[in-house]
């Protein structure tokens, strides 16, 4: 890993691996606050996202949606989709949060104790 977890290239996907993650680093301590600021803002983003699905879902399964079934798969899809998401960014925050306490900007100590 070459590159900043936060300012470095990288794919939207990749940011909801917990793995990457745990082999990146940080190029500074400004970056590391800002993905922390990032991370809260997704996982408020997802939580919302749940939330109206889970509503949309009920409503289909009580009779009183107009929506066809397969526009309900469709959000059960992103529902587990949101799920998955939501889970990673909240343990991406814990490790962040305890990377700030410990003023650090690497979780691992270096490439030699990285489990391959
Ligand atoms: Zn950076």
């Amino acid at each position: 890993m070459k590159e900043c977890l936060y300012c470095g290239e990288h794919s939207f996907e990749d940011s909801f691996s917990l793995r990457r993650w745990a082999n990146g680093f940080y190029c500074s301590v400004k970056c590391l606050n800002d993905d922390i600021s990032e991370a809260k803002a997704t996982i408020n983003y997802y939580e919302n996202e749940i939330k109206d699905s889970r509503n949309q879902i009920l409503k289909y399964e009580n009779g009183r949606s107009n929506l066809s079934k397969e526009e309900i798969e469709k959000i059960e899809e992103e529902l587990r989709k949101a799920r998955s998401r939501h889970v990673a960014t909240l343990q991406k925050l814990t490790h962040m949060e305890s990377l700030q306490k410990l003023n650090k900007l690497r979780y691992k100590e270096s490439e030699e104790n990285t489990v391959k």
